[in-house]
C-alpha cells in the first residue's frame, strides 16, 4: 500500500511526458486581421515515448501578455478540459472584436494525467468585423477610358503627418484588380497578385498588413498602384473580365499612438492619382513598362505631387462584401537560374529555365534611355529552337521593358503572370549572359507537406511534375492551367487532383476560400459550375466537374478534420445534389448534364456519358452521408446512405451485366465503378479481370483513360487485387503513359498524353497545355499504395491512419514523409535480401493501423524484438493473408520476411 503511494506521487510528481509547441490559430502562426468570431486553436504534441495521447488540455487567452505569463486569462479560461482534440478547438471566451490581439497558451496533460508547463504564448489579432470600421472608399483614377484593353496602371498616393508618436499601426487593403503598396518608399510586404481572384460582384478580400516599422512620427506617405488582374483585364478565352472598365484600389491605416488614441487615413477623394511607368498590364497578355516614365519617389512625402490629380472616390458599381484574407496570400516561393542560353540566327535569345514553371523573369539590363527589350515566354521550342508560342492561342505573354539609362536596370512585371520554361530575349542591348535573367516562380501553395522518394528515377521525376503542375496552378484559384487564355478555376481538374494536392502541401486555407467561390458560382436552381469563380463557361456543371462543390469539402474535412467547412457548405452541397435529383427521378443522371464533357481526353475509349454520371451522382449521395454522419446529422445521413443505395442500384440495373461486364466495356466505366463502390461484391473482382484484360491485352499493357479516370485507375486496380497492372501502368514509358512525357522532356504534367511525340511533333494548338495538373492525380496512388499512408475517413484530420504499403514494381524502397497537423507521419520502407525493413513515425496524439505482408506476426521484429512484444505496438490478426496491428505513437523499426511484391 505504502509502496503504491511512493509510486503514485512520484508519477505525478514527474513532469508530463507531452509538451505543446508549434501552436497556431485558423491554421496560421501569429495571424493577423482575422474575421472568424470562433477562431480554432491547435497546437502540435512533442513526446519523449511512445504510445501517448493527450487525455486533457487547458487553454488561458489575454489580451496582456504579462497577465498571460502570470496565469491569468481574462478573455478565456478554458479550465481543464478532458479532451483528447489538439485540432481545430474553438475560443469560446469572450466576444471579439475588430482590431482586438489576443495572447494565448496552452497546457496539456499526458494520458497518465500528467500535467505539462503552459506552451510558449502565441497571439492572433481580429480585422475588420464591420462595415462601419471601413472609412475607406473605393477610388480611382478620373477619366480612365473605357476601353478595358492593355490599360496603364494607376498610381494613387498620399502624403500626411502623424503627430505623436506610434505605438502601431495596421493598413487594410484590398483592390477591384490587383495592387502593390508602399509606405515611405518601401514596399508594405512580398505579395503578389493581390488580392485573389473572386467573384468581384460578390466578394472580395482584405489584407492585413503590421506597418508599425514603415512609419514614424512626422511626414509620411502611402502609395498604391493598381493593375487590371481578374477585374478587367482578360479573362479566359472570353475576352477582358466585365466586372469593371478599370481597377479600384481601397487602404485604410489605423495608427494607434502611445497614448491610446487613434487616427486613421483612408482612401477618398483627398488622394492623388496619376498613370506611371506601366503603360499597359494584363494577365494574359503581359505587361509594358517604360522606366523613363517613373516618378522617383512617389511613394515619399517629400514628392510633388503637382501633375497629379484629385483621385475618383465615386465608385458606382456594386459594393463587394470585403473578407479577410484566408488564403495564403500569393507570392515568390522560388528562383530559378537559367540553365542555358542561345542565340538564335534572327539574333533573338532563348533563354531555358530547365523547368516549366509560373511566374515570370527578373531582367538585369544596362543600355542607353529608350532601348526597347521584349521577354516573350513559351513552354516548348520549335524545332528550330525557336520559341513555340502556338498553344497560347490569345495569350500574348509578352513583357516589355524600355530603358530609363545611365546605369543597371532590374525590371520585374508587376501585374501579369506567364507559364513557361523559355524565355525569348529582344531588343537586348550588348550579349546576354545567364545572369541576365532570373525566373520568379509564383505561387499559393506556399508551404510543402510532403517528401517522396523511390528507387526508381522516372517515378521520382514524376512526383517532381507534380508538385509543379500544383505549384504553378494553385495560384489564387486553382487552376487548369497557366500558359494560354484559360488559367480558370476549372472544377473537374481540381476535383480529380485535389486528394494528391493535399499530400503535396497545406492547401487547407487555400481551398477552403475556393469553396467560397464555388458556392459564389452556385446557380439559383442549385447547380454548382464547371468553373469557379464563374466566368468565361457561364453554364451549370458538367457530371464530373460541378460535383467538385462536394468531393473539395469532403477532402479538406479528411485532410484537416475541418468540420466548420462542412457546416458552411452543407446547404450547398445539398442543393446540388436535389438539383441533379430532382431531374432525374429514376436516379440515372441524364437531365441537366450541362456541358457533359464526359471522361475528358481519353485515348479513344469513350466511357458512355451517364454511366459517367450517375458514377458522380452516387458518389455525392456516398459523401453527403458520410458529411451528414461527421455533422451529427442522423435523419440525413440515413437518407443519402439511403439514396447512395438507390443509385448504385440503378446503375447495377442499367450498366452491369450479370457477370459483370459494364457498358461500354471501358476502363474508366470499370474504374469508376470499382472506386466508388458501385458494383456488387460477387463482381468486384470480375469487373477487376475485364479492366486489366482490357489494359493488357487489348490496350497492349496501356490505359486510355481520360480525366474521370486516370486519378481512380491505379487505385481500382488495386482495390480489385492487380497491383502488379497498377504497378505495370505506373512504370510504362510508352503512349499513353507518364513516362512517355517524361522521356519526351517533361518537367510539369501534360494536358494530352502526346501533347508532343518524336512521330507527330505537336499536338492540336487549340489545346495543348504542357502544365496541366489533372493526370498528376496518380500521386495518390503513389502515396496511399507504394509508400502506404491512407487517412482514416472515420477519424479525419489523420488523426488516425493507415500504413499499409503495397511493394512491387521491382522498387527497391519508398520513402515518404507527410506533415499533418499532428506532425510528420513517416512510411519509409526498403526491400534487402527478402526482407522488408520499415520504418514509419506516428506523431503523438494519433494512432495507426498497421498492415504488413508478412503472414507469421511471429515473424515480425520490431528493433529487433519479437513485434508482439514491444510497446506502442499490438497484433491485432490477419487480414487477407496480412498481418495487421495497431500501433500507438512513436518512431518503429519493422522488419519481416517478404512473401509477396
Ligand atoms: C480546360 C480543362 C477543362 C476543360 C473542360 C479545357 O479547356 O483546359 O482542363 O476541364 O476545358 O472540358
Amino acid at each position: 500500500m505504502c509502496n503504491l503511494l511512493v509510486s503514485f506521487l512520484a508519477l505525478s510528481l514527474l513532469p508530463g511526458a507531452l509538451k505543446p509547441v508549434a501552436l497556431r490559430c485558423e491554421y496560421r502562426t501569429d495571424p493577423l486581421g482575422l474575421d472568424t468570431l470562433h477562431p480554432r486553436f491547435s497546437w502540435v504534441l512533442k513526446a519523449d515515448h511512445r504510445d501517448e495521447l493527450q487525455k486533457a488540455y487547458r487553454i488561458l487567452a489575454s489580451h496582456s501578455l504579462s497577465a498571460l505569463m502570470q496565469g491569468r486569462g481574462d478573455m478565456w479560461d478554458s479550465g481543464e478540459i478532458t479532451s483528447s482534440q489538439s485540432q481545430q478547438v474553438e475560443y469560446e471566451g469572450h466576444p471579439l472584436n475588430s482590431g482586438e490581439k489576443v495572447w494565448w497558451r496552452v497546457m496539456v496533460w499526458d494520458k497518465n494525467g500528467r500535467p505539462s508547463a503552459f506552451s510558449a504564448p502565441a497571439n492572433w489579432e481580429m480585422g475588420l468585423l464591420h462595415t462601419a470600421d471601413w472609412k475607406a472608399k473605393w477610388i480611382s483614377i478620373s477619366g480612365a477610358p473605357d476601353a478595358k484593353q492593355e490599360q496603364p496602371a494607376i498610381y494613387i498616393r498620399k502624403s500626411f503627418s502623424l503627430q505623436h508618436p506610434i505605438l502601431h499601426a495596421r493598413l487594410y487593403a484590398s483592390a477591384l484588380g490587383l495592387y502593390h503598396l508602399y509606405l515611405n518608399g518601401t514596399k508594405v510586404d512580398r505579395a503578389a497578385l493581390t488580392p485573389d481572384d473572386s467573384d468581384y460582384r460578390k466578394r472580395v478580400s482584405y489584407q492585413d498588413y503590421d506597418v508599425t516599422h514603415l512609419m514614424h512620427n512626422g511626414k509620411n506617405a502611402v502609395g498604391m498602384s493598381l493593375g487590371d488582374g481578374w477585374y478587367c483585364g482578360h479573362v479566359g478565352f472570353g475576352g477582358a473580365a466585365n466586372y469593371g472598365s478599370h481597377p479600384w484600389g481601397l487602404a485604410q491605416i489605423v495608427i494607434t499612438y502611445r497614448d491610446g488614441s487613434k487616427r486613421i487615413i483612408a482612401t477618398d477623394g483627398s488622394w492623388q492619382a496619376a498613370y506611371g511607368p506601366i503603360t499597359s498590364n494584363d494577365l494574359l497578355w503581359g505587361e509594358t513598362y517604360d522606366a523613363r516614365k517613373r516618378q522617383a519617389g512617389w511613394d515619399t512625402s517629400n514628392f510633388q505631387d503637382s501633375g497629379w490629380t484629385p483621385a475618383d472616390a465615386n465608385f458606382t458599381g456594386a459594393e463587394p462584401q470585403l473578407f479577410a484574407q484566408y488564403a495564403p496570400i500569393a507570392r515568390q516561393v522560388a528562383l530559378l537560374h537559367p540553365v542555358s542560353v542561345k542565340r538564335q540566327p534572327n539574333g533573338v535569345y532563348i533563354f531555358d529555365m530547365g523547368q516549366n514553371m509560373v511566374g515570370w523573369s527578373r531582367l538585369r539590363v544596362e543600355g542607353p534611355s529608350g532601348t526597347r527589350v521584349q521577354l516573350r515566354y513559351g513552354e516548348m521550342l520549335n524545332p528550330d529552337g525557336s520559341l513555340y508560342t502556338a498553344n497560347l492561342r490569345s495569350a500574348k505573354a509578352t513583357d516589355v521593358y524600355i530603358l530609363r539609362g545611365g546605369g543597371e536596370e532590374v525590371y520585374a512585371p508587376s501585374f501579369t503572370f506567364h507559364g513557361f520554361r523559355y524565355v525569348e530575349l529582344s531588343g537586348y542591348p550588348g550579349v546576354p549572359d545567364l545572369n541576365t535573367l532570373r525566373g520568379v516562380v509564383v505561387s499559393t501553395a506556399v508551404t510543402p507537406t510532403d517528401q517522396f522518394a523511390c528507387s526508381n528515377p522516372m517515378v521520382n521525376q514524376l512526383q517532381h511534375n507534380i508538385w509543379w503542375g500544383e505549384r504553378g496552378n494553385y495560384l489564387s484559384i486553382p487552376t487548369d492551367c497557366p500558359q494560354r487564355d484559360e488559367r480558370l478555376g476549372w472544377m473537374g481538374d481540381a476535383e480529380i487532383f485535389i486528394r494528391t494536392g493535399c499530400y503535396n502541401a497545406d492547401v487547407a486555407r487555400f481551398m477552403t476560400k475556393w469553396t467560397q467561390d464555388i458556392t459564389d458560382a452556385q446557380s439559383a436552381a442549385g447547380g454548382f459550375s464547371d468553373v469557379s469563380p464563374r466566368i468565361t463557361d457561364m453554364a451549370d456543371g458538367a457530371p464530373g466537374w460541378g460535383d467538385a462543390g462536394v468531393i473539395v469539402p469532403w477532402t479538406i474535412y479528411l485532410f484537416y478534420d475541418d468540420k466548420r467547412l462542412l457546416e458552411e457548405r452543407y446547404d450547398a452541397m445539398e442543393r446540388w445534389i436535389n438539383y441533379i435529383h430532382e431531374a432525374n427521378p429514376d436516379l440515372l443522371w441524364r437531365n441537366r448534364v450541362n456541358n457533359n464533357f464526359g471522361d475528358w481526353l481519353n485515348v479513344n475509349a469513350p466511357t458512355p456519358k451517364d454511366i459517367l454520371s450517375t458514377a458522380f451522382f452516387a458518389r455525392d449521395a456516398f459523401l453527403m452521408a458520410r458529411m451528414a454522419h461527421a455533422l451529427g446529422k442522423t435523419e440525413d445521413e440515413k437518407r443519402y446512405s439511403d439514396l447512395f443505395d438507390r443509385i448504385r442500384a440503378a446503375f447495377q440495373n442499367a450498366f452491369v451485366k450479370p457477370d459483370g461486364r459494364m457498358e461500354g466495356d471501358t476502363q474508366t466505366g470499370y474504374t469508376l465503378a470499382i472506386a466508388f463502390h458501385l458494383l456488387p461484391a460477387n463482381l468486384q473482382s470480375a469487373a477487376a479481370n475485364y479492366l486489366t484484360q482490357d489494359i493488357m491485352q487489348k490496350r497492349d499493357g496501356h490505359l486510355d483513360t481520360g480525366f474521370l479516370g486516370t486519378g481512380y485507375l491505379l487505385p481500382a486496380l488495386t482495390r480489385g487485387g492487380q497491383d502488379s497492372v497498377a504497378y505495370h501502368l505506373l512504370l510504362n514509358n510508352t503512349y499513353p503513359s507518364w513516362g512517355f512525357e517524361i522521356a519526351n522532356g517533361a518537367t510539369t504534367i501534360w494536358e494530352r498524353w502526346d501533347g508532343y511525340t518524336p512521330q507527330k511533333g505537336f499536338e492540336d494548338p487549340g489545346m495543348n497545355s504542357f502544365n496541366h495538373y489533372a493526370f498528376g492525380a496518380v500521386g495518390q496512388w503513389m502515396y496511399e499504395t507504394m509508400a502506404g499512408l491512407s487517412p482514416d475517413p472515420n477519424h479525419p484530420g489523420f488523426r488516425h491512419f493507415f500504413l499499409n504499403p503495397h511493394p512491387g514494381g521491382g522498387m527497391k524502397y519508398v520513402r515518404f514523409t507527410y506533415t499533418s497537423l499532428y506532425g510528420p507521419i513517416v512510411s519509409d520502407w526498403k526491400i534487402q535480401n527478402g526482407r522488408l525493413f520499415y520504418h514509419v513515425v506516428v506523431p503523438p496524439n494519433t494512432s495507426a493501423s498497421l498492415i504488413l505482408p508478412g503472414m507469421n506476426p511471429e515473424g515480425v521484429t520490431e528493433g529487433g524484438n519479437p513485434a508482439q512484444k514491444v510497446e506502442g505496438v499490438q497484433f491485432t490478426g490477419v487480414k487477407n493473408g496480412d498481418t495487421t496491428w495497431d500501433l500507438g505513437s512513436g518512431s518503429y523499426d519493422f522488419e519481416t520476411a517478404m512473401i509477396h511484391s
